[in-house]
């Protein structure tokens, strides 16, 4: 994504089975390849880190409105 990824914009890489297109090439963004699961970040499960990261959007965002999947 040559001009940047929105908070809630779905990458282009990632598979409909929620798999990283590119996860072994080089070609992956190096914010992606350096990111370490985090129990604060990612949770128990899948649900619980969506709503962590849906909270983090929310405090984050520049504007009152944020559109997530
Ligand atoms: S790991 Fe990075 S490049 Fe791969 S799908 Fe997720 S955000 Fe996109």
């Amino acid at each position: 994504m040559p001009h940047g990824k929105r908070a809630g914009e779905r990458c282009v890489q990632l598979l409909p089975d929620m798999r990283c297109a590119i996860f072994d090439r080089p070609e992956r963004p190096a914010v992606c390849a350096n990111l370490r699961p985090l129990a604060d970040i990612c949770g128990l499960n899948r649900i619980e880190a969506l709503s962590l990261l849906a909270a983090m959007e929310v405090a984050t965002a520049p504007y009152a409105v944020v559109v997530l999947d």
